[in-house]
């Protein structure tokens, strides 16, 4: 079974964000980046189903700029075959990468694909659903767990007030929520053989997908500073601050 991964390349979870000062996005410029971290769940998912034998090869494929190689070798360093890149600007929105997505499924024929459940920098939480919509195909968000069983692929997913399991006919569109397992830290000679596997470089007029975005950002700013808290001495004194000064009791 042939499975596709998509892997986003995002400012490292790690890194402060600031935005930039005319309020037109967040800063990028000599920011340090890393493959998303729930793509890196999704891909992990799927070296583990073919250490397990269910599947035979695995594709990686991000959209953006030339610097999405890196990600795209980190993917095959985690144990993707081969990798993708679709050329595009950084900024690429959900319905673009869908649509990307159903052109490569069409040129791939894969029986599954996973996906992050967001990317942590637009946070759209999109893109799984609409390339679910736009094939046609059965679609798990959020999955816990995963198996294959025939014709079937058997996803666990966490919702409020407990786990739901659900049996998705295949070809089917799966999107990784954190607890779907923890990724492996690459290794030096897996980065040295992920240099050599193949990596295909696609525009995406090629694929016939018109990527320009359609939502437009007004501004973005920083969330309003908070002022510092204050420890109390007692219950009676909270209680006090609560009634005379916050007046919420
Ligand atoms: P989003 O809908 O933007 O929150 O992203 C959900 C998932 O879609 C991510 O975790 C990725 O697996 C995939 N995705 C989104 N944008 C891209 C991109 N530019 N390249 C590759 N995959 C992407």
């Amino acid at each position: 079974m042939k499975v596709l991964v998509s892997v986003k390349r995002v400012i490292d979870p790690y890194v402060k964000v600031r935005v930039k000062s005319d309020g037109s996005g967040v800063e990028t410029a000599n920011v340090k980046m890393a493959m998303n971290p729930f793509c890196e769940i999704a891909m992990e998912q799927a070296v583990r189903m073919k250490e397990a034998g269910v599947v035979s090869e695995i594709v990686a494929v991000s959209v953006g700029t030339t610097q999405s190689q890196e990600t795209l070798r980190t993917a095959m360093a985690m144990g993707a075959d081969r990798g993708i890149l679709v050329e595009a600007d950084a900024d690429v929105q959900p319905l673009a990468v869908a649509k990307v997505m159903k052109a490569i499924v069409e040129k791939e024929s894969p029986r599954l694909v996973i996906m992050g459940k967001q990317a942590i920098d637009d946070d759209s939480n999109q893109s799984g659903q609409m390339l679910a919509a736009l094939l046609g195909w059965a679609q798990v968000a959020f999955a816990s767990k995963i198996e294959i069983n025939g014709d079937n692929a058997d996803c666990t997913r966490e919702i409020d007030g407990g786990l739901e399991k659900i049996a998705a006919k295949l070809p089917a569109v799966v999107t990784a929520d954190l607890r779907l397992n923890e990724p492996r830290y690459v290794t030096l000679p897996n980065i040295m053989k992920a240099k050599k596997k193949p990596l295909e470089t696609i525009k995406p007029d090629a694929l016939g997908v018109d990527v320009a975005p359609r939502l437009t950002t007004l501004k973005v700013e920083e969330p309003a500073k908070r002022g510092a808290g204050v420890k109390v001495a007692d219950v009676a004194e909270l209680v006090a601050k609560l009634k005379n000064e916050a007046k919420v009791l």
